[in-house]
Order: structure tokens, then sequence, then C-alpha cells
């Protein structure tokens, strides 16, 4: 029966999309940059991933998972074949409730292994062929090759120091062989242990369980240690071997006094530290002859353990965990029958621990400098001064994160600043924008108002004209007929006179509901609003300026209307003045297709309450008999019906500092 294939061609690690919040904790955390930013969700780029699971233990929010291979192990236990189970020396650190390991290996057996060895051995073994390896003297340096996902490191990123891997295979392989040199070579392999990149590392392993995996399967069979008769590991079994997966484990095993290899060996573990070995080796700058790397700070720390804090009151942190594989390790040493293990350590002598290593570089070629140039201006750093490198996209350097940007791997808005900066631009625009749809709005419902008001004065304007007509005719009527000295004159006067205005003001409102009719010619605006300036009484301590910008004076336009239109802006403008002192600025301006006019006091301003009212008929501020409140809205039917628009801006805070009204005509050049 052939080992089936189940979850073997899925990805080692990968993202649950749902969980991902997209912190770039995960790329920062990524020793070999194998994470994608795209459409701002954070996904594992297969060919790049190392499985060192360094992801998995950082996101706080579960969205890294990595393959498992449970139903793979319960397959291979009830395919019929002998199934061992080769157990990582760093069991003790994750199962140390379990206080007898001969508890543990019967819940193992219980899964139904045949046989459940300790990977200790192997670590005995391969701990003698490094020692050997350095005692030998003469050779060139050496990078151990114990530890997986720096295996696959330098295979994918530094391929010139593939030949420096030391050819000598795993603890877990070399426990394999040995389990198979015993057993025969049919029998299935399943390592259980701390580490995730164990499951993509040979293809002489069937199958590769973490801690966590295993925990799943005792929770599936529902077996407490107190259930089990104790057993022990199958032989051979581990010695010195158990240190292995705490820090410096491989020297410990190899049973040399570190100090003695002080000038030789250089032990690097975890993220940054084997990076940085790496990096310093390849260029020449140190020249041990001994590299020491683990990408995790010691086996003890891999991805497969249980998270802490747990539901296992065992999985304590680094300290606690390197504390229960030493205690382990010297109870071991105390109580084992020494003899046999030399014994079986000298037998496994010979046993071939080769192994071969490929050159599997996936290196991106270096973007040349301007690419990198326009990434990072695309980003708003434009010298030097402007690279924060402050990491909070997940990469070291600002001009990491723009090759990354450059290699598809990365996106512009990873750049903390650079989004900050450009939601501040978001949410001016979005300013700017209410600001306007409110001004908008405001201008909608007080032409709306307008509109209605217009129609009500249009239609009292037109019952009007008729009996008005008919009083200011009959009473010329009755004067024309009145002797020279009646004294009835004078009452007739004052009825014709007073008819002349309500007249007047019924205009007035046939202007305001645009009824009125316009006669449109080609006009020179300069020469209109000057001859308006000229008809206004103002007194001097008041300067009335005009300034003209526009190339072509001549808009269409109703002279006599709109000089009414002018006068009128002029002389509110002269009234808002306080004390009589002050300044008037006219600006005629172009725009496309439309002159803009300006005119501009730096009097009393309009309050906001009065803003309500303004444009309104017979809205008023000013004393009785000084102000009809009529003369904006007939501004505002005059500048309708020459289809242009009026507005103001006004601040009558004097504590906001009151700048005065400046109100703004605009005409269109063409009538249409
Ligand atoms: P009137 O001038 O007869 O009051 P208007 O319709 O021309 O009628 O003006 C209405 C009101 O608008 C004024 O009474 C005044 O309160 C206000 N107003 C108009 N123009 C200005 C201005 N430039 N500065 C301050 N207030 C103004």
């Amino acid at each position: 029966m052939d080992t089936p294939s189940i979850g073997s061609k899925e990805q080692l690690v990968s993202t649950i999309k749902e969980r991902c919040r997209v912190c770039y904790t995960c790329v920062r955390e990524c020793p070999a940059k194998a994470i994608r930013i795209i459409n701002g969700q954070a996904e594992v780029v297969a060919e790049r991933c190392i499985g060192c699971g360094n992801c998995v233990k950082v996101c706080s929010q579960n969205a890294k998972v990595f393959r498992k291979e449970i139903n793979k192990v319960k397959y291979l236990i009830n395919s019929g074949h002998k199934v061992a189970a080769l157990i990582a020396p760093s069991f003790p650190a994750e199962f140390s409730e379990i206080k007898n390991h001969r508890l543990f290996v019967s819940l193992v057996r219980a899964q139904g292994f045949d046989y459940v060895f300790e990977v200790s051995f192997g670590a005995d073994l391969v701990a003698r062929e490094y020692k050997k390896i350095i005692q030998s003297g003469n050779y060139p340096p050496v990078i151990s090759s114990d530890c997986p996902a720096i295996v696959k490191y330098i295979e994918h990123y530094h391929p010139d120091l593939v030949s420096a891997l030391a050819n000598i295979v795993s603890p877990m392989v070399a426990m394999g062989r040995v389990a198979r040199d015993k057993h025969g070579s049919d029998l299935k392999l399943v390592f259980i242990g701390p580490c995730v990149a164990k499951k993509d590392e040979s293809e002489e392993i069937d199958a590769v369980i973490t801690y966590r995996e295993l925990r799943e399967m005792f929770a599936e069979k529902k077996l407490k240690p107190a259930e089990v008769l104790p057993t022990e590991f199958d032989s051979p079994m581990g010695g010195r071997g158990s240190i292995f997966p705490v820090s410096r484990g491989l020297l410990n095993t190899m049973d040399v006094k570190e100090d003695i290899f002080e000038r030789n060996v250089i032990v690097a573990e975890g993220k940054r530290d084997f990076q940085e070995a790496i990096k310093e080796f390849e260029s020449g700058q140190i020249a041990r002859e001994h590299l020491e790397l683990l990408c995790c700070e010691g086996c003890i720390m891999g991805p497969g353990m249980s998270p802490y804090p747990s539901l296992f009151p065992s999985t304590g942190r680094r300290y606690r965990k390197r504390a229960s594989v030493s205690d382990y390790t010297l109870h071991k040493l105390d109580t084992m029958n020494m003899e046999t293990w030399q014994k079986e350590y000298q037998e496994y002598e010979k046993i071939d621990l080769f192994r071969a290593f490929q050159v599997k570089d996936i290196r991106n070629k270096r973007p040349d400098a301007e690419q990198i140039k326009e990434a990072l201006e695309k980003m708003g750093k434009f010298d030097p001064g402007d690279h924060l490198d402050c990491g909070a996209c997940g990469y070291d350097s600002c001009e990491d994160h723009a090759i990354a940007i450059i290699q598809g791997l990365a996106e512009h808005e990873m750049c903390l600043p650079y989004t900050i900066e450009k939601l501040h631009n978001y949410i001016q625009e979005l300013n700017i924008s209410n600001e306007r749809l409110a001004s908008t709005q405001e201008a909608l419902r007080q032409s709306e108002k307008l509109a209605g008001m217009g129609q009500l004065s249009a239609g009292i304007a037109h019952e009007l004209n008729n009996p008005l007509g008919i009083i200011t005719m009959y009473s010329n009527i009755l004067k024309d007929e009145a002797a020279d000295d009646d004294p009835i004159r004078k009452d007739l006067d004052l009825i014709a006179g007073q008819a002349e205005r309500c007249k007047k003001i019924v205009g007035g409102l046939l202007n305001f509901a645009r009824k009125n009719q316009v006669n449109i010619v080609q006009t020179d605006i300069n020469h209109l609003i000057e001859s308006a300036i000229q008809t206004i009484i103002a007194p001097n301590t008041i300067d009335i300026t005009m300034e003209s910008k526009v190339s072509n004076p001549l808009v269409p336009l109703d002279w006599d209307q709109m000089t009414q239109v002018f006068t009128n802006l002029i002389r509110n403008a002269v009234e808002a003045i306080p004390d009589r002192e002050g300044n008037i600025r006219i600006k005629i301006e172009e725009k496309e297709s439309e002159v803009v006019i300006h005119i501009q006091d730096d009097g009393n301003g309009i309050s906001e309450e009065d803003k309500t009212k303004l444009f309104t008929p017979f809205f008023t501020t000013k004393p009785i008999g000084k102000g009809t409140g009529l003369g904006l809205p007939i501004i505002y039917g005059i500048v309708k019906m020459h289809k242009g628009n009026i507005t103001y801006v006004s601040n009558a805070n004097p504590e906001k500092g009151a700048t005065g009204t400046t109100f703004t005509i605009t005409l269109p050049r063409i009538q249409t």
C-alpha cells in the first residue's frame, strides 16, 4: 500500500483571509519576505516560504495556519504497515504536565504507533559527525544543516553558501534511517515535533505532525495519562542528544566545551541573528569554521509548540521550556544505562548520514535605481531626509519597501506616514466637499424660497399694477381740472406721488420675480461700473477703488438694470461701513466664459441670523425711511434675468475678526 498524498500538495503555510487584519506583523517577522500584500490582503508566497512558521507564531488573529497532516498519519496507521513515531527531543518542553515521560510514550503508542523512538539518538549520531568535522582541523567553513528552515533559506536566497552546508542529515532523518535499519525499509515514519519546516524537509519521512496536532489526536482519543500504563521509548534511546532542542544544543550534544571552540564556532539563533550571521559570513567579515544557525531561538521555540499563554499549563515561555528539557536530559543521563547506549552508539557508527543540497535560487533581480526612486517618490519620499525607515510597513527600510513594491510583494499603502498623509488629504477634501455641499444645499434652499416668494410677488404686483395705474391717472386728471389756487391740488399731488412710489415698489417686485423685460446689448462692464460709482454719494473717508483684469470688457447686459444692481450693492457697502471710514474694492475678472465682479467692503458684515433672510423682499436692518428691503431682491432678479449668479461671503463676528462682506456677481459672456 502506497503512502497517500493527503495534504502533501497543500501549501505549507497559508493565510485565512477572513481573519487577517493586515497589521504587517507577518511581513516584518518573515525572514524570507514571503508575505505578499495584495489588495490589502496578506498572502504567503509558497515558492518564497521557508516554512519557519514565524508568521504563525506572531499572528495575534491566528490568521496564519500550517498544513496539518493528522489525516495522513491516521491513514498510515490504518494502512497495515508498521508505523514508527519519531519524537523530537523537545517533547518535555511541550508536555511537561505529564511528569513521567513513559506515560507520554504510552499515550503516543495508544494512537496506534508500533514504535515510539526518541530523535535524540539521531541527534547523538549527527553530533558525532559534526564533532568529527570540527576536530579534523583542516576543513572549509561549514554551516550546520540541522534546521530545515535555514537550509531552505540558504538554498533559496544565498545559493553561493549551499556548498558550505554540512552534508549531514538532520537528527530526524538520522533517526528515521536507524529505525528503518532496525525494522526494515517498509517501516513508515512519522515525525512529531515543534517544527513546521520539517513537513517539507525530507521525502524519507512519511508524515510530520507538530505537538499541536498531536494534542488534537490525544483530545480525539480522550485518553488521559492516568489511564495508560507507562512504557519506555523503543531502543536505541537517546543520550546527550536530548539537550539538542535548546539554545546551543548541538554544541552541548557534541559534549565540547564551548570556550575551546570560541574562536571557531558562531551560534546565531532567531530570525534577526541568523540573517546577520549569514550576511557577515557571505561577505567574508567573519571566517569561523563553524556556523551553527537556527531559525527559532532553539527548537523549543518552534511554531508547532502550543502557543503561550495556552490551555496547557506546561507550555511556558523559553526559559521554562529550556528548564523542562534540561531537567529531562539530566535525569536521563543520571539514570540511563550508559553501556547500552554506548553499544548502540558504536553500532551505528557506520550508518550513512550523508545528505546533499541543491541550489534553488529564487532571488529577484534588484530593480534599477530609477525604478526605486520612482516607487519612493510615489510615497512622497523625494530625498533621503524623507526616509523614516520606521519599519511600520514590515520592511527594514523605505528602500526595501520600494523594492518589494516593484517586485509585486508590497503596496504603497503599507507606508504609514504616506497613508496618514493621504488620509489627511482625504479628510481635507471631504471637509471641503462637505462645506460645498452645505453651501449648495443652503443656496438651493434659498433659491427655492426666493422662487416661491417671486411667484407671490409677481401675483401681488400684477394685481396692484392696474388699480395703481387708475389712481395715478385719475389723480392727475383731477389735478388738471382743479384751479391753480385750489387747495385740493396739494392733496392730489400727494396721492399721485404716493401712487408713483407704490408703482416703483411694484416694479421692484416684478424685477425680483424676473417678470420684467431686459434689453440686452454688448456693454463695456468697466465703463458701466465706473459710472455707477459716480452716482454714489459717499463721504471721502470711504475709499472706493475699481480694478479690472478683463481683456475684453464687453458683456451682454441691460445697462439700466445692471446699473441699478451695482449702485445698490455699492450703496449697501457704503452704509455697512462703521463710522464712515473704510474701503470698498471692486474687482472685475474673467473666468472662462464668464465675467466675475467682486464688491468687497470692510464694513460690519452680515450676522448669521440675517443671512437666512437676505434676498427676502422687505428685509432690512436699516431705519424706517432709509431702507425698503427691496435692494437685494431686485438685484437677485436682475442678475437671474441675465442668467448670472450672485453669491456673498460675510463675517460679522468681531471675535473672529470681522472682515466685512464681499458680494460676487457672475455674468455669462454669451446670453442663450
Ligand atoms: P435695504 O438696503 O433697503 O435694507 P437690501 O435688500 O439692499 O435692502 O439689503 C437688505 C439688508 O441686507 C440690509 O438692510 C443689510 O442689513 C444687509 N446688507 C446688504 N448689503 C450689506 C453689506 N454690504 N454689508 C452688510 N449688510 C448688508
